[in-house]
């Protein structure tokens, strides 16, 4: 068997988005799973619209998807000559003409055969020009393009497509295409191609919005005496409201960068988007990177277009709830081991990192991750609602302080009087901390939840979290007592 040869060519007109992706995703599954290549390539042929920006934004996405390539990224502008050479290779062989049309000839022919309902296209007006007659028009310098000949047959033509089975239209309903502007420049259409053939490429996975390509492209195919790739055109992703998804319509959510910037883990995110038109056949959700490879097939990937449910109204949820319900049992379940190099990068943009954690609290770091990862959506979170746990500059919430410290006056006494107690503990533990907590409470003759609450409030900023006698331990004693006795600035000055 021939080794199979994918790429993902994208267009540096913009950011990468989530469509452009999740097609880089499955060509990279399917790369891995033949054991073949993938091949990265740049295809900024439209030079008015491609720019380094967006070149340098699309390869920080992969990467950070971790999308590796195997070759490239090659520029589709450093293959110009060869495209040229094609298109003069077809001219060469009869299997394309010099059109000379005049735009606003074309234009008044277009609009006739609006006005009339007739069939759109190319009349074909200089396929058949003598060449005497081309001749003459060169010699008077009038411009042209060349056009592509369509094979004039009776049959079908079409191609299989590993999604969508067959495809097929009659050869009479694609019109003789431009494939060299009047410019000399080459089209994309053909460009393309050309890299496709001269890149060996055998699986071409990519959207449907470019089936109509397709049809055209099978024919260039035949055309250069090149076989045929195997195609797998993959559905669109549209909104709940069935539009396409778009930055202008939608904004940066659209955008990989959104989640990395909102603390999504990569391969977490992998997970969500091969599930945005692909099925595995039965419920399962999670899946490893080599369970997704073993699991992925062309065959497998789902015929109509993708819902990404983007909740505008809903703020809880700031993006796709699946995207986040992903990221999550993530955060529940990795290893700590694979976790603690994304948190440490998130307390290091918020400056809380302490290099400590690396060495003498390595253990205390990921024991503390393993504490409080299970209430997070994202790798922010550890920074925010964990920010307590690293640094003194956390934000006590509203709600729980209204709720469990400022409702009761008394605790701007009680609270210090529990530090002074804790402060006398020779083991800060979890039995120790619980039994001298609860002695209190009974001294005071109030709920133990009272006190553990306040605690909770106090020493975290949080109204839930893991269990508070844990938290104590792995806050530490002198921070807790700390905290503990600072509680009486909490309270209006008026109460002092
Ligand atoms: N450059 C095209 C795009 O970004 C991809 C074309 C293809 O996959 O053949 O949409």
């Amino acid at each position: 068997m021939t080794e199979t040869r994918l790429r993902f060519p994208p267009s540096p007109t913009g950011y990468l988005h989530i469509g452009g992706a999740r097609t880089a995703l499955y060509n990279w599954l399917y790369a891995k799973k033949t054991g073949g290549k993938l091949i990265l390539r740049i295809e900024d042929t439209d030079t008015e619209r491609s720019t380094d920006e967006s070149i340098k934004g699309i390869l920080e996405g992969l990467e950070w998807l971790g999308i590796t390539f195997d070759e490239g990224p090659y520029f589709q502008t450093d293959f110009t000559g060869e495209h040229i050479a094609a298109a003069q290779r077809l001219l060469a062989e009869g299997k394309a003409y010099k059109c000379f049309c005049k735009k606003e000839d074309l234009d008044a022919k277009r609009e006739a055969a609006l006005a009339a309902k007739a069939t759109l296209g190319y009349d074909r007006t200089c396929r058949d020009l003598t060449a005497v007659r081309v001749a003459e028009k060169e010699a008077e310098g009038l411009p042209y393009v060349v056009r592509f000949k369509v094979p004039d047959r009776t049959g079908m033509l079409g191609y299989d497509d590993k999604v969508l089975g067959r495809i097929e239209c009659s050869y009479k309903e694609v019109d003789d295409f431009v494939i060299l502007r009047s410019n000399g420049k080459p089209l994309y259409l053909l460009c393309n191609v050309v890299d496709d053939i001269r890149d060996r490429i055998t699986h071409i996975i990519r959207g449907q919005d470019h089936m109509t390509n397709t049809t055209r492209q099978v024919l260039l195919y035949e055309a250069l005496n090149a076989p045929l790739p195997v195609f797998a055109h993959i559905p669109l992703t549209l909104d709940t409201k069935k539009s396409k998804i778009s930055k202008r319509s939608h904004g940066e959510i659209v955008a990989v960068h959104f989640y990395r910037d909102h603390g999504f883990i990569p391969w977490a995110f992998n997970n969500f988007l091969v599930l945005l038109g692909w099925n595995p056949g039965n419920d399962q959700e999670i899946f490893s990177r080599e369970e997704l490879i073993e699991a992925f097939t062309l065959e497998r990937i789902n015929k109509s277009s993708a819902v990404f449910n983007f909740r505008k109204d809903d703020p809880k949820f700031f993006t796709d709830p699946k995207a986040i319900s992903i990221n999550e049992q993530y955060l529940r379940t990795m290893e700590i081991s694979e976790l603690a190099p994304m948190v440490q990068k998130v307390l290091e943009e918020e400056g809380i990192w302490n290099e400590a954690y690396a060495g003498a609290q390595k253990e205390w770091f990921f024991s503390t991750i393993a504490l409080i990862r299970d209430r997070f959506h994202t790798l922010k979170d550890f920074a925010s609602l964990g920010r307590a746990y690293f640094a003194d500059d956390y934000v006590i919430d509203d709600k729980p302080l209204q709720k469990n410290v400022l409702k009761f006056d008394q605790l701007k006494v009680w609270l210090p009087t529990l530090a002074d107690r804790f402060e006398q503990l020779e083991s800060f533990d979890i039995e120790e901390t619980e039994r001298v907590a609860r002695e209190l409470a009974d001294e005071l003759e109030i709920k133990p939840g009272v006190l553990i609450n306040a605690m909770r409030t106090v020493v975290t900023g949080q109204l839930a979290g893991p269990s508070m006698f844990d938290i104590l331990v792995v806050i530490g004693k002198e921070k807790v007592v700390r905290r503990l006795r600072g509680a009486g600035r909490l309270f209006p000055a008026a109460s002092l």
